[in-house]
């Protein structure tokens, strides 16, 4: 057995158990990255004097307060009745409202500020529908522009209105230009996302036309000889028993002739409906062509078969079809148990040939297929 490595209780403990809760408990503790990022340059400053150690402080205790209820919320598993549960939205506005109480305590270098705004905006489209990156990048130009006023209205000497008029037009168009572009990256992102998932409900189409009987929704014929050939190679090696059982409905010109095609259509669907209950796991049951069916049986002896056949038989023979009447069904089944060596087409050939019989002997009953003499290759070849 594999064993954990020695930080997984450490990491469940972090990030939880559940694999959801997880995945998104990691993206929020990606944003820490952007938060160290911006703390670093602070402290960086206060080494070289350029700024004032409280000021970090206040902005350190902001950073935490923003980021600890997120990560609280995504970890406790509650945001996940959210439309998004990662919370990139209320995370993203909440962060460039402190980029924005930055900007009015960082005094001559609050002008960087905008260069951490935009990175909020640019990391949120991502996860972001287009319209909220924009409503993003509009609510952080607005809040500056809310702070510019309040400052030069508090304190017209140290930030005079033209100087601060400048930086907000400069630093406000340069993020709304960048949050027009954010928001059109995210358009490709969901226009991408719109396709790939179109894709991948065309290839299970396809694989389902490729795979399966309109009519009945059973396996087709294609997939029912590939299947085959794959038991007959397996038993090759396993010496396990394998049988196959051909299936004829009796007389389904009659119904089709008293009822219509259609309700002949509708008779073969409700056979397939009532016999793919009866099978086990491991048993394939295909549409061979027209009203006959082709059974896989792995693992059953021909009298095993014969018996699970016969179970078959009576609860067809017991089913009332309902169309625009009722109906009632048999069937002719003809049982083969490969044969060390044999071919599927040989196999298939013994199982006709029982059906032939059971329909000669009074149809509505199941045969064994007689042990037929295969030729080893080089009679094969001869
Ligand atoms: P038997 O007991 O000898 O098998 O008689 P039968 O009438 O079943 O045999 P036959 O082979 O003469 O007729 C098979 C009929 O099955 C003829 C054909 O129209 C009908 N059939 C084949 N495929 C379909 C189908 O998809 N829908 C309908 N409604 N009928 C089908
Ligand atoms: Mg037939
Ligand atoms: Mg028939």
């Amino acid at each position: 057995m594999k064993s954990s490595p020695w930080y997984s209780p450490l990491a469940d403990w972090a990030l939880g158990q559940h694999p959801v809760t997880r995945r998104h408990t990691l993206q929020v503790l990606g944003t820490l990255q952007m938060y160290a990022v911006s703390i670093g340059i602070q402290l960086h400053s206060v080494y070289l004097g350029l700024l004032d150690r409280h000021i970090v402080e206040v902005l350190t205790l902001y950073c935490a307060l923003t980021f600890i209820p997120v990560f609280a919320l995504v970890r406790s598993g509650w945001s996940q009745r959210l439309r998004d549960p990662v919370m990139t939205f209320p995370h993203a506005l909440a962060a460039n409202a402190g980029c924005v109480l930055a900007f009015g305590l960082l005094g001559e270098h609050r002008g960087n500020v905008m260069i951490l705004i935009g990175l909020t905006i640019v990391a949120s489209m991502f996860r972001l529908k287009p319209a909220r990156v924009l409503t993003l990048g509009m609510l952080s130009v607005g809040m500056l522009a809310v702070a510019s006023l309040a400052m030069s209205w508090s304190d017209p000497v140290r930030y005079p209105a033209t100087k601060t008029w400048a930086i907000l037009v400069v630093g406000g168009s340069t993020l709304l230009m960048l949050s027009i572009v954010a928001k059109w990256i995210s358009d490709i992102g969901v226009r991408l996302g719109r396709q790939t998932r179109d894709l991948a409900e065309a290839v299970r189409t396809v694989e389902q036309m490729a795979t399966t009987d309109v009519l009945t929704g059973l396996l087709n014929r294609r997939v029912m000889t590939d299947l085959a050939e794959a038991e007959l190679k397996l038993i090759e090696r396993s010496g396990a028993p394998l049988c196959v059982a051909l299936i004829d409905l009796d007389h389904f010109k009659d119904i089709n002739d008293r009822f219509g095609h259609h309700a002949g259509d509708t008779a073969l669907k409700g056979f397939a409906q009532c016999t793919a209950p009866q099978l086990r796991q491991v048993d394939k049951l295909g549409r061979w062509g027209g009203e006959e069916f082709l059974l896989l049986l792995p693992q059953l002896s021909q009298t095993e078969a014969w018996t699970a056949l016969e179970r078959l038989r009576q609860t067809v023979e017991t089913q009332i079809f309902q169309d625009h009447a009722l109906m009632q069904l048999t069937f002719s089944a003809g049982i083969a148990q490969a044969l060390p060596g044999e071919s599927l087409e040989q196999l298939v050939d013994r199982a006709d040939q029982a059906v032939y019989e059971a329909k000669r002997t009074g149809r509505n009953r199941c045969v064994i297929a007689n042990l037929a003499h295969v030729p080893d290759e080089a009679e094969a070849q001869a």
